[in-house]
């Protein structure tokens, strides 16, 4: 048989459906012509192109893998594969898209009240309300369940205090999905954009997914109606759920950036020349590339698997911890390597490289530190737990 393309050195082009080829098709196309020509700039000016939210909603990204309620429905490998295609753009456009999707959307989806779906989900679906989600807070990260921000019930609404602390989307969501410990628990809360004693503020000087909002959110005696609150769950088990659904996207999405840095390095080293040769001709070179295209193989079919794992409804969370890890570190290590490959020209936005490699820096402490799901995955399997 032919060799297949040096991006699909595998042939897993085969193991995709009609319908999950033309979602990724269709995705690519929309990233290629609406995505690249501004995401350098909105990265170098630390905007989010908020332009894009109507397309992106118009294409059925929002709440996709939710069935009903406006929401696209489809399965978890086309979810997969339609991340992969946002963060071969960037980082920021794809943590915008599982935020929405997984982490705000999926809460009410899953725990929500009719009333509380029906008024949400097709608006968020079609990007007229964004949505945020706050767990983590200033003194409290990789150890989400020891939250300080309370909600104490007062009649016939509650109470918030506390703050939450590197929120995506928090300067622009309309309603928040809230993380708080109340008398029976944590349980989540649907905070309304202007409530009284709600206030958000955006973190500055990132380095990393520049073109991502990223912020503050602070509860000052923030008083919501008893029925904001997320009815049908209680516990850790609530945000960790939305965390599972979001970990999921990005275990595929950390391949879009893998692969987007190795097109463009293969490309570079195939016309960069030195030493009257292109740079391609060297074995360090193609050590690099090669090490780049076997990992994109391997990436891509712990991703694939992982999706038909959880359209089969046969998907452990550990499995996600082990895409998850695996696949943004190897992302975080093409990007690097890529860079190198550049030269001087790897150090700036003219190229996508530096971009993506400095998003991985955040991939790979959101949703869970890499260190984090190493434990979950050596707790699974030595059954001894590590994590204090
Ligand atoms: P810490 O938990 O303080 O960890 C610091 C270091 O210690 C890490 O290397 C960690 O791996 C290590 N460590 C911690 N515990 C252990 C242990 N038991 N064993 C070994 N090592 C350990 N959160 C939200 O709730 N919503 C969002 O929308 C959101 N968006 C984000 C966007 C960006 C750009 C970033 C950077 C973060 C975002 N986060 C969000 C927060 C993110 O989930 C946390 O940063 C993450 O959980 C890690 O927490 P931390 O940064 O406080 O690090």
């Amino acid at each position: 048989a032919p060799l297949p393309a040096a991006t699909d050195l595998y042939s897993l082009d085969t193991l995709l459906s009609d319908e999950e080829r033309m979602v990724r098709d269709t995705v690519r196309k929309f990233v290629r012509e609406r995505v690249m020509p501004v995401i350098g700039e909105h990265f170098e000016a630390g905007t989010f192109p908020r332009e894009l939210i109507p397309e992106m909603a118009e294409l059925g990204l929002l709440g996709m893998h939710l069935d009903g309620y406006g929401c696209a429905g489809l399965s978890a490998v086309c979810y997969g594969l339609a991340c992969q295609e946002l963060e071969a753009g960037d980082s920021g456009i794809r943590s915008f898209v599982s935020v929405q999707g997984s982490l705000a959307m999926f809460p009410i989806f899953a725990f929500g009240s009719e009333e509380q779906k029906q008024r949400w989900l097709p608006a968020m679906a079609k990007g007229e309300v964004i949505g945020c989600f706050g767990l983590t807070e200033p003194d409290i990260g990789s150890d989400a369940g020891n939250m300080r921000t309370t909600a104490r019930r007062d009649g016939s609404s509650y109470v918030l205090n506390g703050n939450k602390m590197w929120i995506t989307n928090g300067g622009i969501a309309d309603v928040a999905v809230v993380w708080a410990r109340t008398e029976d628990g944590v349980r989540g809360f649907l905070v309304e954009r202007g409530t009284p004693g709600f206030t958000t503020s955006n973190i500055h000087r990132k380095l990393s997914l520049r073109a991502s909002v990223t912020s503050e959110l602070h509860f000052e005696d923030c008083r919501v109606p008893a029925e904001n609150m997320l009815p049908n769950i209680r516990g850790m088990r609530g945000p960790l759920s939305c965390l599972n659904e979001a970990r999921f996207g990005i275990a595929w999405g950390a391949v879009g950036a893998a692969r987007a840095c190795y097109e463009v390095a293969l490309d570079y080293a195939k016309t960069r020349e030195q030493f009257q040769q292109p740079i391609a001709r060297f074995q360090l070179v193609q050590q690099k590339l090669v090490t780049m295209a076997t990992e994109l193989v391997k990436a891509q079919l712990l991703a694939l698997q992982l999706g038909r794992l959880k359209d089969q409804g046969m998907l452990h969370p550990v499995q996600i911890s082990v895409a998850k890890r695996n696949n943004v570190r190897e992302a975080l290590h093409a990007a690097r390597e890529a860079r190198s490959i550049l030269g001087a020209n790897g150090i700036t936005l003219e190229y996508p490289i530096i971009r993506h490699m400095n998003n991985l820096e955040s991939v790979f402490t959101y949703e869970g530190t890499d260190d984090i799901h190493t434990l979950i995955i050596g707790q699974a399997i030595t059954g001894e737990s590590a994590f204090s």
